[in-house]
């Protein structure tokens, strides 16, 4: 799915020389190199505030203590994500309202969040599944009428743009109160290792998670609230910053892979290719055109819609074809987060999603002949059906 080898071949000089200085410095916690990928990320991100922490889930939910959210709050997140969304909303015994999301993007439903909003709801979670951003206007709008926090889940989507409705371009990560990342080693930005951050613009919100981060001290040895520890280490950073420089040519690579992977499922039966959405981006609904910038596919997702996805899934293994299922269960119906309140009937894009979704390989170094292959063993088999 992922080609971190090939990737690292290319940046193989500098990574080793700073990964070695890291050593030969021995400051290894909390070293020069993590303030300067910190600083470094704040300038791409265009935000005042980045703080590095140990991983994605933990800097989601570092995120929620900082917005110091209570027991029995609600946060509305969807349906269709990664269990880490949920997971640390149940975590810090808030309550987690799952909701459904949109055919299209794969997104959660401004409409399905407008009506799960009650008078215990304190924030949502917009996850920017596979690389693109959820609709931010109707999000940002619903969470100021109803006086809401925004925790933007950007562990899939750094380094993509999110033009609003009124011209205004920003980065995704940067819109809501707080934002949380990853840096998982097949993220768009990964490390090698684990590693996260938390974004925000809040001068105060960043000191209390400063704070939060190193074991709730503000002062040494003063703990003024109930913390964790959560480090990025010097060596993940200087991995980081010999990456960063690079990321938009990353994601310039998935999006050109993704650009020749849709052409060739263009007018295929059965084949649903992934939908840019939008104000960002101009072109027609199906075709990612060149200029975009609004999705950084952290997977190539198409839906399968003739019941055949497990025998592609089966079918793609035979040929070597590596290939995921992003998401095979809804969140509502795994076993950790069954609730009374849901109904089947509120998530049917997620339950159709689940049985349709199928990934296909997407990295940086992903060439024309390996695209040729895959397209063609999939065209094959769905036309075959
Ligand atoms: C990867 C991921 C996370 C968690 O990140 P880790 O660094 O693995 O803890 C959270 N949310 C989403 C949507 C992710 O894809």
């Amino acid at each position: 799915m992922v080609d971190l080898k090939g990737q690292y071949q290319q940046i193989k000089e500098q990574v080793d020389l700073s990964v070695l200085d890291v050593i030969h410095s021995t400051a290894f916690i909390n070293g020069p190199e993590v303030h300067a990928f910190q600083k470094e990320l704040e300038e791409y991100l265009h935000i005042k505030h980045v703080i590095p922490c140990a991983n994605g889930t933990d800097a989601l939910q570092i995120a929620m203590m900082g917005l110091e959210l209570q027991p029995g709050d609600e946060v509305i997140t969807a349906d269709f994500t990664f269990a880490a969304t949920v997971e640390v909303i149940a975590l810090l015994q808030l309550t987690p309202v799952l909701v459904d999301v949109e055919p299209d993007s794969f997104n959660i439903d401004p409409e399905a969040i407008r009506k799960a909003i009650t008078p215990k709801t304190k924030a949502i979670v917009p996850v920017h599944l596979f690389g693109q951003s959820a609709n931010m206007d109707d999000i940002m709008a619903i969470a100021k009428e109803y006086n809401l926090y925004v925790i933007e889940d950007n562990a899939q989507g750094i380094g993509a743009n999110y033009k609003s409705a009124n011209g205004k371009t920003a980065k995704t990560g940067a819109i809501g109160h707080v934002a949380s990342t990853s840096f998982f080693p097949s993220k768009n930005l990964g490390c090698y290792g684990d590693g996260g951050a938390i974004f925000t613009n809040d001068d105060d919100l960043a000191h209390r998670i400063r704070g939060i981060v190193n074991h709730g001290m503000y002062k040494r040895y003063h703990h003024d609230v109930v913390g964790v520890n959560s480090r990025l280490d010097s060596i993940q950073a200087a991995v980081l910053r010999a990456k960063l420089p690079n990321l938009d040519t990353y994601n310039n690579a998935r999006r050109t892979a993704a650009r020749k992977y849709s052409k060739a499922f263009e007018g295929i039966n059965h084949i649903i290719t992934p939908q840019v959405q939008g104000n960002s981006c101009d072109s027609s609904e199906s075709v990612i055109c060149d200029t975009c910038d609004c999705h950084v596919f952290h997977q190539y997702t198409l839906r399968i819609t003739n019941g055949t996805r497990d025998a592609l899934v089966q079918h793609l293994n035979d040929n070597a074809i590596p290939c995921g299922v992003y998401y095979p269960i809804p969140l509502h119906s795994q076993k950790a987060y069954v609730d009374d309140r849901y109904d089947e009937a509120d998530f049917p894009v997620t339950n159709r999603l689940v049985k349709e979704v199928i990934s296909l390989p997407m990295h940086t170094e992903l060439d024309n002949e390996q695209i040729d292959f895959i397209t063609k063993t999939v065209i094959e088999f769905v036309n075959g059906k």
